[in-house]
């Protein structure tokens, strides 16, 4: 039986005492949520050695200015903006291959995973695990809708990937510097990248916490998104739902022939037996949909595999806006 990877013996590690953290935050059109973020970092995390990096995912709003303003006054902060919107995936992967941490957290801009959290990640990183999940374990402040999607996602994708996912792990987790180096190494261009966190294995434990409401700023994810995502999830880690026809395929064809051999024989037998139009109709009906439906299946893989050798980067960098030069530390 497979089971959720979770905590796993972490063995005996030296963990350096003062580690450099680096914060990893996408935002997007946020203008509204980077002081009381800041404010938080100040308030949260203060005596932790910080770096924290924004990824400007192609915001239209004045979200560039606030982040040069922060850059300037707080030299740990460094912003690399990105020439567009590449989605929030392409975001985090631009700010795991430029950090510099001894570990990396990925932390939404919004504050709806609490900093705070933060100080319980470096405690069980320094008791030597590598990858350290956050899993929200109260969804109420996520809305019906996406909460019942959400746990019914994971139910599907652990049933048809071999990947078992952590249910309701999101991106905020702790990364040690080698599960950093390893994601370095993944080529993939449709970056899912909860389900990366995962396949990089490594000794893993979990820290609960309750995700709070948005207070400044609106979700940048709808439904539409939201399916397509959750799509690039399964269809990125399992092979499932373009292998499953060949059964089904199987399934069809066998009967299929038995029961051509019985109207062959029966035709011999007894004559042309005329009636039967609604039977037939329903037979070809059911079986187009199905062929329809695996074309689906082939188009999306078909999609993804066009987009992969098209070996295009995952994001364009822009500019880099770094903290003025360190005078201290
Ligand atoms: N984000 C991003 N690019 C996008 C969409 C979102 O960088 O295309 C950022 C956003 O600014 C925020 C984080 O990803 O810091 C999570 O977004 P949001 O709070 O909208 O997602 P939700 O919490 O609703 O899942
Ligand atoms: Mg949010």
């Amino acid at each position: 039986m497979s089971t959720y990877q979770s905590t796993t013996n972490p063995g005996i590690k030296v963990r350096v005492a003062n580690p450099l953290i680096s914060l990893i935050v996408p935002v997007f059109n946020e203008e509204q949520s980077l002081a009381m973020f800041m404010d938080a970092v100040v308030n949260k995390l203060a005596g932790l050695r910080l770096e924290i990096i924004f990824i400007d995912d192609g915001s239209t709003d004045n979200t560039l200015v606030f982040l040069r303003q922060i850059s300037a006054t707080n030299n740990y902060v460094q912003v690399i903006k990105l020439s567009r919107n590449f989605g929030k995936e392409a975001a985090l992967t631009a700010g795991i291959n430029l950090c510099n941490g001894d570990v990396a957290i990925p932390v939404d801009v919004d504050l709806q995973d609490p900093l705070e959290i933060i100080h319980d990640f470096i405690s069980k990183w320094q008791d030597g695990f590598d990858v350290v999940h956050g899993i929200r374990n109260d969804r109420q402040n996520d809305g019906f809708l996406k909460r019942y999607s959400a746990s019914k996602y994971y139910q599907i994708f652990n049933f048809i990937s071999d990947l078992k996912m952590t249910p309701h792990a999101g991106d905020f987790r702790l990364l040690d510097r080698k599960a950093i180096n390893a994601l370095r190494e993944l080529p993939e261009r449709v970056r899912f990248m909860k389900g990366l966190f995962t396949w990089i294995g490594f000794s893993t434990a979990e820290v609960h916490y309750r995700r709070l409401k948005r207070t400044q700023g609106k979700s940048k994810f709808n439904f539409k998104q939201l399916f397509r995502f959750g799509l690039d999830g399964v269809i990125s880690f399992s092979s499932m739902p373009i292998r499953v026809w060949s059964v089904v395929g199987m399934m069809m064809t066998i009967p299929a022939i038995v029961f051509m051999f019985y109207i062959i024989i029966k035709t011999l037998l007894m004559g042309v037996d005329v009636p039967g139009y609604a039977s037939i109709v329903s037979i070809v009906l059911f079986i187009g949909g199905i062929q329809f439906l695996t074309l689906g299946f082939i188009g999306e893989y078909v999609g993804r595999i066009f987009t992969e050798v098209k070996g295009r980067p995952i994001y364009i960098i822009e500019e880099t806006i770094s903290a003025p030069a360190k005078t201290d530390d």
